[in-house]
């Protein structure tokens, strides 16, 4: 693949002396293959000098343009892209699909009478849009693979594998953990999920707008600093990385500066990554590595979760009674990437510990005998009291020696997140919702409404796709908590029809019996590990109202999904409340109906 760079700089063209050898235009890339498929992405002002070098070349253009995000610096080439204005030109353009509007529109937007004098409808050539989401697709012989990145704006990164060499272009892009970005901890979770998306590249495009002396007074703006990037390209096997996405108050000679302190700094490492800064009219030719492992599909990324390799070498001591727990925790430990001990005896746990010392042991509370209590004592003196210990039991109470507990039933997933954070000795953020006291009840008047496993029905659907109307989100549900699942009645924007319920927000409500509004899931203790949030919907906003029969049973929510962070004011929260009513009051009409088949009275029939 031939990439040449037509626009390196970020936030707004910035022309003039002190940036004339790296450029002034914003971001603007053209890609070619072997066989001559053209690929563009972003269509910042460079995009102007492309589309007359195309022009040039003759008539009868056709060709793909990827959009990262729709902010000015990656869109403000479009309405002057000559190309566009040739009949008979044929072009497809991508873009991530927008919450409340379609990519074509997004791009109109800026082209409205106010601001320009030209239509979209006015382009003579021919134009397909495409919204996109997370995934896999071909654009003639290039994979084209896409990742949400975290910018305020909906963004997308693209990993282009196209003649055995991948390239990857990550614009824009902040780092989602502050102790990563600043280099205090280690890739991991949604940062290390960043570089598996990179892995193996021949030449990463990367976000660089700042210094790491410059990003603490950055922090949430959306953007990399030059460090944080050549750490990534290092940690992600990449082989040439291009800092781009140039701050506008950036001189050339700053930049001189910068990339010569990286490439001292990667000598003095060994490293044999090669960097360097984007400069306008570059041109570089993108070999084969022939290493270079083929991504299957989005699918798998999100099924597989790398291994932190501290834990590589870690062992787990196990000693529960019931089999079929037992068997599940020794799956949730290898599937950690840990080695499981099983031990039945006191002597057994001596001799293991000294054999393989452990990082966590896990008991089972099953009988409290003496056998039991010898083992705990072992424990509790090994690594001078210092191992964490946790006991598996229906419910927590008082024990001595014990760090924590895991309460049954749980499920793998759960059991792996926590499993990893005690090995690691780092706070767990994903609390189950606590079960109701009226639990029992709450189950007889839930099983009563004869709704769980019933097909979807316009009259809940209504209202679901009312909400995510009314409160411009992507996703909104009918969920009914149930013993060990969330089920929903209706669903917008999922295709999914249940959840475990340790993994449910809406649990939270129904154990509450308020609303919950969750702003940020990354920032909120209680979900910043849970698995719908690191992986799946990737949820990162969550509103819930609960859903309460007139027996005084909340037995589920209204609530709304996004995949970015958001407020919700006072009034948004009486709109919710108000659409919850009508669900509820559809509720107990459909037990009416129930009711008046059977010809028996329920206890909250209103007639
Ligand atoms: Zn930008
Ligand atoms: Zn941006």
């Amino acid at each position: 693949m031939q990439v040449q760079f037509w626009g390196t700089r970020g936030s707004i063209p910035k022309p003039g002396p002190t940036t004339i050898r790296y450029g002034g235009n914003t971001l603007c890339h053209e890609i070619r293959t072997a066989r001559g498929t053209l690929v563009i992405i972003d269509c910042g002002t460079g995009l102007h000098g492309l589309g007359l070098k195309l022009l040039s070349g003759g008539r009868g253009l056709a060709g793909h343009i990827l959009i990262s995000h729709t902010h000015w610096d990656h869109i403000q080439g479009v309405p002057f892209f000559a190309p566009f204005f040739v009949p008979g030109n044929e072009w497809d353009i991508y873009g991530p699909k927008g919450l409340n509007q379609s990519l074509r529109d997004t791009l109109a937007g800026q082209m409205q009478h106010t601001y320009f004098p030209i239509t979209p409808d006015e382009f003579g050539a021919s134009i397909r849009y495409h919204d996109l989401l997370e995934g896999t697709f071909e654009i003639d012989d290039i994979r084209v693979t896409t990742q949400y990145l975290n910018h305020p704006a909906l963004t997308l990164g693209y990993r282009l594998e196209s003649d055995g060499a991948t390239v990857v272009y990550c614009c824009d892009h902040e780092p989602f953990s502050r102790d990563v970005a600043e280099g205090r901890r280690e890739f991991s979770g949604l940062d290390q999920q960043h570089a598996d998306f990179i892995e193996g590249a021949d030449l990463l495009i990367h976000d660089a707008q700042y210094t790491a002396a410059e990003y603490p007074s950055k922090v949430g703006w959306g953007h990399s600093s030059t460090e944080f990037v050549v750490k990534l390209a290092k940690h992600a096997n990449v082989k040439h990385v291009v800092l781009t996405h140039h701050d506008p108050l950036r001189t050339d000679v700053a930049l001189d500066g910068s990339v010569e302190n990286l490439r001292d700094r990667l000598k003095a490492d060994h490293s044999a990554v090669l960097v360097s800064a984007a400069t306008e009219g570059e041109a570089i030719e993108v070999k084969s590595s022939g290493a270079v492992p083929s991504r299957s599909s989005r699918e798998e990324f999100s099924a597989t979760r790398s291994v932190k390799p501290a834990l590589s070498h870690r062992s787990v001591l196990i000693r529960v009674a019931d089999v079929k727990v037992a068997t599940a925790l020794g799956e949730a430990v290898h599937a950690e990437g840990l080695r499981a001990n099983f031990c039945s005896s006191a002597d057994m746990a001596r001799k293991l510990i000294a054999q393989d010392p452990p990082s966590l042991a896990i008991i089972d509370h099953a009988f409290a005998d003496h056998n039991e209590k010898a083992v705990l004592d072992v424990l509790r003196s090994t690594k001078g009291g210092e191992l964490p210990v946790v006991m598996v039991a229906a419910r927590e109470h008082e024990e001595k020696g014990v760090t924590d507990w895991l309460t049954t039933p749980f499920t793998d997933s759960y059991a792996r997140t926590k499993i990893r954070a005690w090995v690691l000795r780092e706070a767990c953020r994903w609390i189950r919702a606590p079960i109701p006291e009226d639990e029992p009840a709450r189950l007889t008047s839930l099983r009563a409404l004869n709704l769980l496993d019933t097909e979807p029905e316009e009259r809940f659907d209504r209202i679901t796709r009312l909400a995510t109307a009314l409160f411009n989100v992507p996703k909104a549900t009918i969920t009914l908590v149930d013993e060990s699942r969330q089920w929903f009645k209706s669903c917008q924007g999922t295709t999914g029809r249940e959840d475990p319920r340790d993994a449910s927000f809406c649990a939270h409500v129904v154990y509450n019996r308020e609303p919950m509004i969750v702003v940020d899931t990354l920032c909120d203790e209680r979900f910043a590990d849970n698995p719908l949030v690191l992986g799946g919907p990737r949820i990162r906003f969550y509103a819930g109202y609960p859903l309460t029969l007139d027996d005084g049973s909340c037995i589920g929510t209204l609530c709304l999904l996004d995949a970015r962070p958001r407020t919700f004011e006072e009034s948004d929260l009486e709109q919710l409340r108000d659409l919850a009513l009508i669900i509820m009051e559809q509720f107990q009409s459909s037990t009416v109906e129930v009711a008046r088949r059977s010809g028996q009275g329920i206890g909250y029939d209103r007639q």
